[in-house]
């Protein structure tokens, strides 16, 4: 950054006091940050232009380093802009750009494979069936042709994935395993890593994880997985949690402690 250089507070930037902090974030672009009195008020600096050096002699309780480094991270989120900048051209820019990053696949480093929308439990918080925007999502979600996903269709899924992402010069791809709860649908889950592997035979580097409620592990998933080298997020509120239920209501600790032990 020259020194030089003169910044000042973006007009979407909201600043809002807090208890014991202050939340800053950019109206636009996210970014949300939880600051200090001492940041805060070298922020509002910034509401009249100023160069890193003009903005240090207000606030001396940080080094100009401080100051500068404050100013990249600042400028960075969109929080402080060159004085005159047509900041909405800039923010459409960047739409544009991730726009186009994401026809080319240029972005894509993971895919989530919703295996089956079935699951054994019955949490009283589950989202699956409550996300959706629009009733003909919803229809789609809970169609008995949807609940499972063949293993025809995860191939066909995942070398379209991979074609884009050849075509865009990446080398590697994460799966991601997800549901309901994905191990309900062990025989897609079982084909993708025995037809997919590491890889090779795509030319590309593949990696995979599941997230699971934990309850369905036997000897033959666990050793598919040490095989494949698939780490395991398991989704576990509290052994005490009263919200986490089996489909016949009972409480899903034990089932899924006892999973836990294979
Ligand atoms: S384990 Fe997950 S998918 Fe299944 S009911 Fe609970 S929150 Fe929903």
């Amino acid at each position: 950054m020259c020194v030089d250089e003169k910044f000042q507070t973006s007009k979407y930037l909201r600043i809002v006091p807090r208890e014991g902090d202050v939340a800053v974030y950019h109206s636009l672009l996210g970014g949300l940050s939880l600051v200090d009195a001492n940041i805060t008020h070298l922020l509002n600096i910034f509401h009249t232009p100023q160069n890193a050096l003009e903005a240090h002699t207000v606030v001396p309780y940080f080094s100009k380093e401080q100051v500068r480094s404050f100013i990249a991270t600042f400028k960075s989120k969109g929080f402080l802009v060159y004085p005159g900048c047509n900041e909405y051209d800039v923010i459409q820019q960047k739409i544009d750009q991730t726009k186009e990053s994401l026809h080319k696949g240029s972005q894509i480093g993971v895919i989530q494979l919703v295996v089956t929308n079935n699951c054994n439990f019955k949490c009283s918080y589950c989202f699956i069936n409550q996300i959706y925007a629009s009733e003909k999502r919803y229809a789609s979600q809970v169609s008995p042709l949807n609940r499972h996903m063949s293993t025809e269709m995860a191939r066909i899924a995942i070398e379209n994935v991979i074609k884009v992402l050849k075509e865009s010069g990446k080398s590697s791809l994460w799966i991601q395993f997800f549901g309901g709860e994905p191990l309900l649908n062990w025989k897609t889950i079982k084909f993708v890593l025995e037809h997919f592997e590491k890889g090779d035979k795509y030319g590309i580097e593949i990696n995979y994880s599941i997230v699971t409620n934990g309850s369905l592990f036997n000897h033959e998933i666990a050793t598919y997985f040490l095989k494949y080298n698939v780490p395991i997020v398991i989704s576990f509120d509290s052994p005490r949690g009263n919200e986490r239920f089996l489909l016949n209501g009972k409480n899903a600790f034990p089932v899924i402690k006892r999973s836990l032990t294979i």
